[in-house]
């Protein structure tokens, strides 16, 4: 068996905050293709999947999600992404340089997100986080999050060899989505309030451990060595 364990980040609100860069091109893409004017002011991002959002979007301004719109939605999302990601107001958030450096060497990352493949490089790589990756599941792979786990361990044999264990798996995210995810097959949770959700509430989604940030990094790594599952 493989030693050490696989770590799984999520994007938006775990390892970085791209100062509201998705949300303005979403936004954006649903003007220019359909001339609707803040077309996701009802909708909640946090934790979907974009594929998700992009239907959730044309299922509330009743439009057909067939005939190659995903495609063009796409297409239009990662032209303005790519100008939008040049915000002052992204950041990365509170320990991550520290927490990646400390896993270094006994454990491997990869990521678990909501974002297409393509998204997750342009905001990864706007500061400077991109190439830590060794490989994970992205929101173009499936729609429903849950179902993203399985893909990540197998885009990590894929790349790298090394095959894990979902028992092995280590999820870091900000919201119940990402802690649903890792309950659906048995990985270690680790929610962190740095999002829109409040401890307690990530609490409540039943978490393994809950972290109001990443900033204690021998603290997160001793979590992850130790790291059971609530009620084993
Ligand atoms: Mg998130």
């Amino acid at each position: 068996m493989v030693s050490g364990k696989l770590i799984l980040f999520d994007i938006d609100g775990t390892l970085m905050d791209a100062g509201g860069a998705g949300g303005r091109s979403l936004t954006d893409a649903f003007y220019e293709l359909f001339s609707i004017k803040d077309a996701f002011k009802n909708i909640r991002f946090d934790g979907k999947t974009d594929l998700r959002i992009f239907k959730e979007g044309l299922k509330y301004h009743k439009l057909t999600d067939g005939n190659g719109v995903i495609a063009s939605i796409r297409e239009q999302y990662l032209s303005r992404l790519r100008l939008e990601i040049n915000t002052d107001k992204k950041h990365i958030k509170p320990g991550i340089a520290a927490l990646i450096e400390g896993l270094r060497g006994k454990n491997r990352i990869g990521l678990l997100t909501g974002n297409l493949r393509v998204g997750a490089e342009i905001k990864l790589l706007s500061v400077g986080l991109w190439q830590h990756f060794e490989g994970g599941a992205f929101g173009d792979a499936h729609e429903d999050r849950n179902r993203l786990l399985p893909i990540a361990v197998e885009d990590f044999y894929k790349n790298t060899g090394v095959r894990f264990s979902f028992s092995q798996c280590v999820i870091i995210g900000d919201t119940p989505k990402d802690v649903d995810v890792g309950k659906a097959h048995g990985a270690f949770t680790i929610a962190v309030a740095t999002g829109p959700y409040t401890s307690p509430e990530l609490a409540d989604a039943g978490a393994d451990a809950v972290l109001n940030d990443l900033s204690d990094t021998n603290a997160v790594l001793a979590l992850i060595d130790g790291g059971t599952i609530a009620g084993n």
